[in-house]
C-alpha cells in the first residue's frame, strides 16, 4: 500500500478559453491506479467561473490517467466537469461534445512562447532581437538563450514519462517561441494529453519563473509570427476510402460551415489569419497541396495516395480548446456522407 497523490485535473469556466486547475486528493492504493479505480471528486464552482455561490457544488469525473514522474506517488488525473447529479455533463465540459469514434486520429502542433518579465524569453529588455531567420529549428545561445531547452527537454521526458504521445518538438520561428506535436488514435486521445502535456509545461515554468505565453500573437501587428496549433485529422473513411469527390464535398462542408471553426479556433485568430506569415486570412477558406498559405493543407501523400490519408487544418490557433476544435471537426465530417 502507498498513499498517492491525484492531481485532478479540470478547465474552468472562463471565456473565450477555459484555464486549466487542478488539486490534489491523498488515497491508498496497491499499485498505481487504474482509471476504474478513481473515485468522482468535486470543486467550489462558484470560483472557477462554473456556477453561483448558493449552490456551488460541481463534480469530477476522472476521463484518463498519466504517471507523473515529478511527484512521489504521483499520478495525473484529467476530469470532465459534470453537474452534481454526476451523469449530466457541465455546459463547459466541451470533451463531452466530441463524437465517440475510435478511427478518429488527431494530431495537434502546438506553438507556445515563453515569457519572462513581460517579454519573450531572450528579448532585450527594451527593443528587439536580431529579426526572425535563425531560429526556427536553431541551435547555439545566440539563437536559443540559456534556459529555454532545458525547460522544453525536462517538458519532453516528463510527458514521456507520463505516457503522452509526443511525435516531436521544434524551436519556432520567433525568438523564445517553442513547438510540440502530440499525436492520438481516437477522438478525444490526443486533445486530453494535449491538456495535460499544457498543465506539465505551465507547471514545469513555476521554477523557473518563467511564463507560457499562448497568445496567437503577442508581439501584434509586427514582423514577428504568430503562434498556431495546427491541426491534423483523419477518420477511418479519409485513411482507406477517401477519393477525390468525396475530398471535394468534404472542403464544401468545411466551407460552408467556416464561421462555426473560426468560432472555436481560438481567440483573436484575425490578428494571426492575416494572409501573411503561412496563413490564409480569417475571412476565407481554401485548400491546397502542400500549401502552407491554406486554410487546409493536403500533404503530397494525400494526393499521391488517390486523396487519401490525412488533412491539415492550419487555422486553430495556440491558445485554441483542443476539445472544441476536435469537436466542430467531426461534427462537419460527420455532415457530409461517405457513399
Ligand atoms: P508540419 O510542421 O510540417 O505541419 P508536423 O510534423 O509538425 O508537420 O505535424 C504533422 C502532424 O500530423 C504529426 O505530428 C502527426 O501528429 C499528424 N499526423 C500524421 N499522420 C496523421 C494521420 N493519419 N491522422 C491524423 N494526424 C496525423
Ligand atoms: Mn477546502
Ligand atoms: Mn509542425
Ligand atoms: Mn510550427
Ligand atoms: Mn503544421
Amino acid at each position: 500500500m502507498a498513499k498517492y497523490k491525484l492531481e485532478y485535473l479540470w478547465l474552468d469556466g472562463y471565456k473565450p478559453v477555459p484555464n486549466l486547475r487542478g488539486k490534489t486528493l491523498i488515497k491508498e492504493y496497491d499499485n498505481f491506479p487504474t482509471l476504474d479505480q478513481l473515485p468522482n471528486w468535486g470543486f467550489d464552482g462558484s470560483s472557477t467561473k462554473q456556477a453561483e455561490g448558493r449552490s456551488s457544488d460541481c463534480v469530477l469525473k476522472p476521463v484518463s490517467v498519466y504517471f507523473d514522474s515529478t511527484r512521489k506517488n504521483g499520478v495525473l488525473v484529467m476530469c470532465e466537469v459534470m453537474m452534481p447529479d454526476g451523469v449530466t455533463p457541465h455546459v463547459t465540459n466541451a470533451r463531452a461534445t466530441i463524437l465517440d469514434d475510435p478511427g478518429a486520429w488527431f494530431g495537434f502542433e502546438q506553438e507556445y512562447f515563453f515569457y519572462k518579465n513581460g517579454r519573450p524569453l531572450g528579448f532585450p529588455e527594451s527593443g528587439y532581437p536580431a529579426p526572425q531567420g535563425p531560429y526556427y529549428t536553431g541551435v547555439g545561445y545566440r539563437n536559443v538563450g540559456d534556459i529555454a531547452r532545458q525547460i522544453v527537454e525536462e517538458h519532453l521526458d516528463i510527458c514521456l514519462d507520463a505516457g503522452i504521445n509526443h511525435e516531436g518538438i521544434n524551436a519556432e520561428v520567433a525568438k523564445g517561441q517553442w513547438e510540440f506535436q502530440i499525436f492520438g488514435k481516437g477522438s478525444k486521445k490526443a486533445a486530453d494529453e494535449m491538456w495535460v502535456a499544457r498543465y506539465i509545461l505551465q507547471r514545469l515554468c513555476e521554477k523557473y519563473a518563467i511564463d507560457v505565453e499562448y497568445h496567437c500573437k503577442p508581439l501584434g501587428d509586427t514582423d514577428w509570427n504568430g503562434s498556431g496549433m495546427h491541426a491534423n485529422f483523419s477518420t477511418t473513411f479519409l485513411r482507406e476510402t477517401g477519393g477525390k469527390e468525396y475530398f471535394e464535398a468534404l472542403m464544401a462542408a468545411f466551407d460552408a460551415a467556416k464561421a462555426e471553426h473560426i468560432a472555436v479556433y481560438g481567440p483573436d485568430n484575425h490578428m494571426r489569419l492575416t494572409g501573411l506569415h503561412e496563413t490564409q486570412s480569417i475571412d476565407k477558406f481554401s485548400y491546397g497541396l502542400a500549401d502552407r498559405g491554406a486554410s487546409i493543407r493536403m500533404p503530397h501523400s494525400f494526393v499521391k495516395n488517390g486523396y487519401k490519408g490525412y488533412l491539415e487544418d492550419r487555422r486553430p490557433n495556440s491558445q485554441g480548446d483542443p476539445y472544441q476544435i476536435a469537436s466542430v471537426i467531426l461534427k462537419t465530417i460527420e455532415s457530409v456522407p461517405t457513399v
